[in-house]
């Protein structure tokens, strides 16, 4: 069968060999096997269910939640060769029922359809009537209700495998983080598929990250080693996309706007330009770049904090996904912490997503202040063990300026343990500055003897001291993810005295007014 798969490969697909885990997914697949395939974006996810499709018997159906993308992949199939179509809300109602009149002719190999379109009881009817060769599920995580593209369809799913439960399936993502995966497996009903997980590592991508100071500034220097480079530009609100593409063009730079307050027709225009004119930047809110397929972006820039280390994978992932240099740059600053958490307490999201979302943003923090190899902290945080240094980041290139910050380590090390390693560090924080509050008095911190050593730095100071010691994993925080804080292996040596701690010095916190003037 594997001869098979290989002939589809080279006579369909016009590629000499699989690349990492495809051959065993599409052998597994074709098998009738049910699998959870995790790869990164441009990792060459399709293959993985279009070649058992042409393997099996029946028509593949392939849900995808991307019309633009279900387009383009028909397309490209139908160019191949293959007999493919797909059926969304885009589609006149004569070529709706054309696709429909094919599907039960059993003409078609792939029918790609939107899981709304899907779901009905119609469809689901028509789908008994032929013979289904598998299902796939594009997107897996929007089953995920803490990702950020949470599709309730999505959740209906599993009723594909109660009407046919002898299809195979095969759920796709490029999330990595390991409690969307436990939630895709759980929601899909399959627990039981093999789960394939590739690394996540992008070696071709350079991850840069600075303190904001002069964001316009710093954008034009940046964009000076980009000259007539396709890239991207993310910022937070409609408003600052708007003016940064302005600025952008005034300054003789191809830079076009994306978001959601934009006409349909801007918007498809101007996606358009991107993915077919050369050297295009385009300037956009998060609403853009789901399913674009351009090989040849050569950055990503961050005006402004993603909401996640998730979704800055996934926004900087657009980058070099031709396996040419590519360049991941990022900007943050204090006010954005600021700004993202007022977004967070003012959403009207439950109190258990708010607290997931803030220790996101703490998590995102702690990676952009750190010293340490910025792509093992990446992919640590999606639970990969990889060992920097990895020579393509900015921490590895050009080891930051520290501090030495050994005593103010060692003072929050000691009060998160006296305080007995059951609290997040916003409780820490007060017992150190001495805040004399009522939780504080009611836990009878005001008599542990760190209360108050660490009133030399304020608020702001502390936290950025906890996230780098976080970061550094001097410190862990609880997986139940309330944010407890306790101490590791790491920490003793610290405590201890026989290791010396450096942070960022750019990232070094300010005395707190209240001492200066006491000393
Ligand atoms: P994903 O869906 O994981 O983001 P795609 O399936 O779109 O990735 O594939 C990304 C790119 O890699 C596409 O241009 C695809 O044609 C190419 N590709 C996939 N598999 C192979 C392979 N075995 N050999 C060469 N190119 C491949
Ligand atoms: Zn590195």
């Amino acid at each position: 069968m594997s001869s098979r798969a290989l002939d589809l490969l080279h006579s369909v697909f016009g590629y000499a060999s699989f690349r990492g885990q495809q051959q065993a997914i599409v052998e597994h697949l074709a098998a009738g096997g049910d699998a959870l395939v995790l790869m990164p974006t441009g990792g060459g996810k399709s293959l993985c269910y279009q070649i058992p499709a042409l393997l099996r018997p029946g028509t593949a159906i392939v849900v995808s939640p991307l019309i633009a993308l279900m387009q383009d992949q028909v397309d490209a199939l139908r160019e191949a060769g293959v007999a493919a179509a797909y059926l969304n809300s885009s589609l006149e109602a004569d070529d709706q029922r054309e696709v429909e009149r094919r599907l039960l002719a059993g003409e078609l190999k792939l029918l790609y359809v939107a899981p709304e379109r899907l779901l009905t009881p119609r469809f689901l009817g028509l789908l008994e009537r032929i013979g289904v060769g598998l299902f796939a599920i594009d997107e897996a995580h929007c089953v995920s209700q803490w990702g950020h593209d949470f599709r309730p369809e999505y959740r209906e799913l599993t009723i594909l495998h109660e009407r046919f439960p002898q299809v195979p399936r095969i759920a796709l993502t490029a999330t990595a983080d390991p409690r969307t995966r436990e939630e895709i497996a759980e929601r899909l009903g399959l627990a039981h598929a093999r789960q394939f997980v590739s690394s996540f590592d992008r070696p071709n991508i350079r991850y840069h990250v600075a303190l904001k100071h002069n964001p316009r500034t710093q954008l034009m220097q940046f964009l000076e080693g980009h000259r007539g480079e396709a890239g991207i530009v993310y910022a937070l609100s409609r408003r600052k996309v708007d003016e940064t593409a302005a600025g952008l063009a005034d300054a003789g730079i191809e830079a076009l706007p994306y978001h959601a307050g934009l006409d349909a027709r801007t918007r498809a225009a101007n996606q358009q330009r991107f993915l077919r004119e050369d050297g295009v930047v385009m300037v956009a809110t998060v609403a853009f770049g789901m399913g674009i397929d351009k090989p040849d972006v050569r950055f990503v820039a961050h005006l402004d904090l993603p909401r996640s280390m998730e979704g800055y994978y996934q926004e900087t992932g657009r980058a070099g996904r031709d396996g040419l240099p590519a360049e991941a740059w990022m900007i943050y600053g204090l006010s954005d912490v600021v700004t993202m958490s007022q977004m967070i307490a003012q959403s009207d999201s439950a109190d258990e997503r708010k607290r997931i979302e803030r220790q996101k943003l703490e998590s995102l923090l702690a990676f952009a202040e750190a010293t340490r190899c910025r792509r093992e902290l990446l992919l640590g945080a999606f639970g990969e063990d990889y060992h920097g240094p990895c020579g393509n980041c900015d921490n590895c290139l050009e080891p930051p300026k520290t501090w030495d910050a050994t005593v103010p380590a060692q003072k929050a090390l000691s009060a998160v343990y006296r305080s007995g390693q059951r609290f997040g560090a916003g409780h820490v924080i007060d017992i150190l500055r001495g805040v004399d509050g009522e939780r504080v008095r009611q836990l009878g911190h005001d008599r542990l003897s760190t209360f108050g050593i660490g009133a030399d730095i304020d608020e702001k100071g502390w936290r950025s001291v906890f996230r780098q010691l976080l970061a550094a994993g001097l410190l862990e925080a609880d997986a139940e993810g309330y944010g407890t804080l306790r101490l590791t292996a790491a920490s003793r040596a610290v405590l201890g005295g026989a290791q010396r701690v450096m942070l960022r010095e750019d990232a070094r916190p300010a005395r707190s007014a209240r001492r200066r003037r006491d000393s």
